[in-house]
């Protein structure tokens, strides 16, 4: 058997180029145009480098881009004073911080600090804790990409097997979430997992974040099964057999002569990440209009209403 490629790539080009569609209607409903925000603190190459990209898709699909920058030695104090200015900004529908964060800093708590309603990566604590619950809220990039990749490979998830490896609270724990809430039975495994392969040779859905270049080898897949390497591991040039140096967890060739269909690394998962920061944004910014006009109906309908509310407390 010879797997279908999954072309991140290209589906990451359609989800972008359907927000920047729905991203025209919504200007013209509400005269405004979604903002994304983003937060760096320090010089970090690499997350620079992922900020300017970010920034970059946001101005493509018509979004307005606020880019913040402080200094490495910016104390807990200063980034906080930035996030919360970011929250109460009316302009500012989006909010992330790049991670990782300077040691000095907890990236953990200065995240908890973004508004529920802006946090466009998903990871506040309130957001984890909807999507436990099966309640509607900003779910985790880079899962919500993998449920697409899933989807337009046409995977069955009803009552599937499916694997994850890796159970970080950026993708391996939201990613189980979601796959339980469209009934596949769920695995979870990690660094203490008992006998890996076994494991993941039951699933018929197999999902690698974990952080070890080519660690799912041809025997830990059942034939058939469809593959989602969300790995990323950076090689020579030479040992990775391409020009990126970009190897994932999944030892490609030899897996992908037994799965039903692959992403590759890069042009797989990793694309879609920034796809559906996109698509986050979109709709925060669509939760903040509709609330304001229910707000402003309520106050039509039933004015001095809120003066009551007031009077009362
Ligand atoms: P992480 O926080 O380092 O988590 C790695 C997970 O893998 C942990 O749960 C760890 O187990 C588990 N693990 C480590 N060694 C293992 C082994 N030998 N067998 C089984 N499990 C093992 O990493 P992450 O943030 O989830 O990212 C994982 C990978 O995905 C990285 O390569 C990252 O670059 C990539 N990634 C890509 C994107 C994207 O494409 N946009 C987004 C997110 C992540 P313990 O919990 O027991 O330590």
């Amino acid at each position: 058997m010879s797997a279908t490629i999954i072309d991140g790539k290209a589906i990451a080009a359609r989800v972008r180029a359907d927000v920047a569609e729905e991203v025209a209607a919504f200007m013209r409903e509400s005269g405004r145009a979604p903002g994304l925000a983003t937060v760096l603190v320090g010089e970090d190459p690499a997350s620079a480098v992922y900020v300017g990209a970010k920034q970059r898709a946001c101005v493509e699909v018509g979004m307005v881009p606020f880019d913040r920058r402080l200094s490495a030695e910016a104390s807990f104090e200063q980034v906080a004073e930035e996030l919360e200015a970011l929250n109460a900004d009316g302009a500012v529908s989006g909010v992330l911080l790049q991670l990782p964060v300077p040691d000095h800093l907890d990236g953990a708590v200065l995240t908890a600090m973004i508004a529920p309603d802006k946090d466009v990566d998903g990871l506040t604590p309130v957001n984890a804790g909807l999507l436990s619950l099966g309640r509607p809220g900003l779910r985790p990039c880079t899962p919500s990409g993998v449920m697409e990749l899933l989807a337009d490979a046409g995977a069955e998830l009803e009552g599937a097997e499916a694997v994850v490896v890796g159970r970080s609270n950026l993708f391996g724990k939201p990613m189980a979430q979601l796959l339980l809430a469209e009934n596949a039975t769920v695995t979870v495994c990690h660094s203490r997992t008992r006998d890996l392969r076994a494991v993941c040779a039951r699933a018929d859905i197999l999902i690698a974040a974990v952080g070890r270049a080519r660690l799912i080898g041809r025997d830990f897949v059942k034939p058939g099964a469809v593959v989602i390497d969300v790995g990323m591991n950076r090689l020579s040039p030479a040992e990775a057999g391409n020009r990126s140096g970009l190897v994932g967890d999944v030892d490609y060739a030899p897996v992908a002569e037994v799965a039903r269909a692959i992403t590759p690394v890069p042009g797989g998962v990793g694309p879609m990440t920034i796809a559906f920061l996109l698509r986050n944004t979109l709709q925060a910014a669509r939760y903040h209009f509709e609330l304001e006009r229910m707000l402003a109906e309520t106050e039509t309908e039933a004015p001095g209403r809120r003066l009551e509310g007031e009077r009362t407390a």
